[in-house]
This record gives structure tokens, C-alpha cells and sequence, in this order.
């Protein structure tokens, strides 16, 4: 009921798509009675979380902010939504997000913008920034987000909670609506790092509907004793002199590396020769598998048709031009252009080939290092509506979260304090599957 009357008192947020209100608290109600009844009830008995809106969950619409989604019912649950069901977590609502999950300002969406909690006037980052803003706005304990090549901890860090990305493939992506396949993760925003843990611990694991999910061992991640020994963090100097880093985010920086060291942690300062190539591979390779995963909303299967259609045709092109918005049409127009026959080598070619280059790279740093400690973005959260006609500025601000999602690195941004009254995050990354050693060493900062 608290979490509820949170989302009436903040509508004007617009955090949610949908909100499930009496579905909630009659399953809340259940738990309350199964309790007092002596029955054992699951890990997530009466956590409260909200999923974003590219999360399939039987029974419930799901449109992955998007027109052509808008009536869309999902048949089955997604793995990941299945297996906080089982354990009992309550289901609150959808979340806002960028259409298809491609934006870092939640403004991409067929519902309007989600709001700042911190400032209303300003994006709460994307493309999970309904997640992000329903954890800061106190409308549920902990949300479920995807991120692609950022999503998670950028509106994280513009929000002021944490935010986890995992390794690629610790969580199954079956039910998480595809943008970028060989990048998308499912992963949480919370008020601390026990919270994510734990979500982490109840959905990690294979799937036989996921093929990218390896048999490997889920630890007892919310069990992690904090890390008391000395860690070795490496950062990269020049990044800090950039001029593209705001002067917040920098003096915000210096002083997390002070603060560590402080704490009798290694800090050492690397180059990074790639970064000019970071941003160019990630919209290379993502628009790609995007214009490839978007030919299912054809019009005819399922999702939004046309009413003006005459033939097969014409339901294609009309159904597509009206059902997707301007950013998801650019995306799935550089994608085509990438992969067609002349441009592939040139474009998608190289671009994989770089892509092995970055993860061998930072790999290799990982080899000999704990962490790799980063700013999330380089700018604070923008007005809204400022950079709406500007979407290479877009995508050139993704430049430090994309780099953990091209090597398939987990990662989580961390609150840092405010400049003035917008909130500031820094991320750590940590080497495949270290996911218990990032997050007990984050429970100890
Ligand atoms: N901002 C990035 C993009 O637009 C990342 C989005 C995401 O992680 N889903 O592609």
C-alpha cells in the first residue's frame, strides 16, 4: 500500500506503463495469510519489484515502449520473471523505457518521458529510467532492467541508487525482448547492493531457452562477506582530463580514487588506446543485430497492423513506418546499411574485429588487475527535450558504459554523492563471471 500510494502521489513521473495494484496486494495479502499460517514461503516474499517494460510476464501486456507493441499481451514469462515469481517476489508494475530499449534519456518513448525524481525537469537517463526513477521515487524496493550498452547504469547513476549489469549470459534472455542479441543482459536497480545481490542469486543460472546462458555455478551472491583485503584498481588518467567529462563528474572521480586509496586499495592509471572506436563499433554492431531482430514486427504476426494497408506489401512498410518511432526507424536503417551486401566487410566486419580487440584489451588489464574503475557518463542528467535533435551527441555520451556490454564484462554503478542537486555515480568492472568478487567488494565500500 505504501509502494502504491508512492505511484499516485508521483504520477506526474510517469514511472510506470501499467501498474498492477490489486493484483499486488492480493498476493501480498496471500503471503500475509500463508505466513500466519506457518506455510514457508519463497526468498522474495514480500519484496516488491517492478520490471521493465521489454520483460515478458504472462498474462500482461508488454510493449517495450513502443506503439507497435501497445496491445501486445505476453503468453509465457520470461525466465528471468519466472524465477522471482517462484520465489515469491510481488510484481508491482512496468516500467517506462526508451522503444526498444535504444536511448539514454527515457525521451524515445511512445509514452512520454519519465521524469527526474531529482529534478523534474531533467532526463532520469535510459533506457531504463522508468526502473531507475521507480527505486528513487521509493515505489518498490528493487527494479528489473536490461541493458544493452548501458541502460542499467546510466539512468542508475542519474537517479542515485545502484545499478548491475552481469556478465553476458548469467541471466537467460529468454522473455527479455531483443534489441542487440550478443549484448543484451537483464540486470537491477536498487537502494544497495544486498538487494541486487540477491535478485542476481534467485535468476542467475542456464536455461534450456537460452543457449548463451552457460551451465555455470550461481554462488551465494547476497551471502558475500565483504572484501577486506587490498584490491588493485586500475583507471584511466587521460580520461579524467578529457574535456568532454563534466567538471563535477571529474572532481567527483579524483576524489573515489583519494577515498580508495584512503582505504589501502592499489590504484593504478592505464591508457586505453580504443576509446575514439568504442562508440562507432557499439552503434555498428547493435544497429545491426537490431535491424535483424525488429523484422519480426512485420504486421502480420503480431503487434501493431496498419489499418490502411492494401497488400502484403504495403502492411509491411505502413505497419513499420507508423508503429516504430523516428529512433528505432534510424537504427534499423543503419543496421540494414551495415549488413548489406558491398558494406558488410567495411562496416559489420570490421567492427567485430575491433570489438575482439577492446575485449582482449581490457581483458588483459583484468588479467592482472581486480576492477576497472570509470565515470558512467561524462555529462549530469540534461533537460529534458535538450538533445532531442541530436543523436550522435546521444550516442557519443554512452562512451563509458558501452565498453562492459562489447567485452560481455559485469559492472555496477555506485552512488557517489550529488553536484549541487543531481546525483553522480562512478562504475566498477570486474572480469567474466567475477560477479561475487565485484559485488562484495561494492557491499564493503
Ligand atoms: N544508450 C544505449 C543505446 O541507445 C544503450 C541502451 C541500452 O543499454 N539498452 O543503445
Amino acid at each position: 500500500r505504501q509502494y502504491l500510494h508512492a505511484i499516485d502521489d508521483q504520477r506526474y513521473l510517469n514511472i510506470y506503463v501499467e501498474v498492477y495494484g490489486d493484483e499486488a496486494l492480493a498476493t501480498a495479502a496471500r503471503q500475509d495469510e500463508a505466513r500466519s499460517q506457518g506455510a514457508g514461503l519463497g526468498r522474495l516474499a514480500g519484496v516488491v519489484v517492478s520490471i521493465k517494460d521489454v520483460l515478458c510476464y504472462a498474462g500482461h501486456g508488454v510493449s517495450a515502449g513502443s506503439a507497435m507493441l501497445e496491445n501486445f499481451v505476453s503468453p509465457y514469462n520470461a525466465t528471468a520473471v519466472q524465477r522471482l515469481l517462484d520465489e515469491d517476489a510481488i510484481i508491482i508494475g512496468r516500467t517506462n523505457c526508451d522503444e526498444f530499449a535504444m536511448g539514454s534519456g527515457n525521451e524515445n518513448s511512445h509514452y512520454g518521458p519519465t521524469r527526474n525524481a531529482a529534478d523534474v525537469a531533467r532526463v532520469p537517463g535510459g533506457s531504463s529510467g522508468g526502473a531507475a526513477v521507480s527505486v528513487q521515487a521509493g515505489t518498490c524496493l528493487v527494479a528489473v532492467g536490461s541493458s544493452t550498452g548501458g541502460s542499467v547504469r546510466q539512468p542508475a547513476s542519474f537517479c542515485g541508487v545502484y545499478g548491475f549489469k552481469p556478465t553476458y549470459g548469467r541471466i537467460s534472455r529468454h522473455g527479455l525482448i531483443a534489441y542487440g542479441s550478443s549484448f543484451d543482459v537483464v540486470g537491477f536497480l536498487g537502494n544497495n547492493v544486498e538487494d541486487i545481490a540477491l535478485l542476481l542469486e534467485v535468476t542467475a543460472g542456464a536455461d534450456g531457452r537460452d543457449a548463451t546462458a552457460p551451465n555455470k555455478p550461481v554462488l551465494p551472491y547476497s551471502k558475500t562477506t565483504t572484501e577486506p583485503e587490498q584490491q588493485s584498481i586500475v583507471y584511466f588518467a587521460d580520461l579524467l582530463e578529457s574535456d568532454a567529462l563534466d567538471p563535477a563528474i571529474k572532481k567527483s572521480m579524483q576524489e573515489t580514487i583519494e577515498r580508495l586509496k584512503d582505504r589501502g586499495h592499489t590504484l593504478t592509471p592505464a591508457k586505453f588506446s580504443y576509446f575514439d572506436y568504442v562508440v562507432p563499433t557499439y552503434y555498428v554492431l547493435t544497429t545491426a543485430e537490431a535491424s535483424s531482430n525488429l523484422s519480426r514486427y512485420d504486421g502480420m504476426r503480431y503487434g501493431y497492423r496498419s489499418p490502411e494497408a492494401t497488400d502484403l506489401a504495403d502492411t509491411y512498410t505502413k505497419s513499420r513506418t507508423e508503429g516504430f518511432g523516428v529512433e528505432v526507424q534510424r537504427r534499423i536503417l543503419l543496421g540494414t546499411f551495415v549488413l548489406s551486401s558491398g558494406y558488410y566487410d567495411a562496416y559489420y566486419g570490421k567492427a567485430q574485429k575491433v570489438r575482439r580487440l577492446i575485449h582482449d584489451h581490457l581483458r588483459g588489464i583484468l588479467d592482472a588487475h581486480d576492477f576497472i574503475l570509470m565515470p558512467v557518463s561524462p555529462s549530469l542528467p540534461w533537460p529534458v527535450g535538450e538533445r532531442l535533435d541530436d543523436p550522435v551527441a546521444n550516442y557519443l555520451a554512452d562512451v563509458y558504459t558501452v565498453l562492459a556490454n562489447l567485452a560481455g564484462l559485469p559492472a555496477i554503478a555506485i552512488p557517489a554523492g550529488t553536484a549541487g542537486h543531481l546525483p553522480v555515480g562512478f562504475q566498477l568492472m570486474a572480469d567474466q563471471w567475477e560477479e561475487s568478487k565485484l559485488l562484495s567488494f561494492v557491499k564493503g565500500l
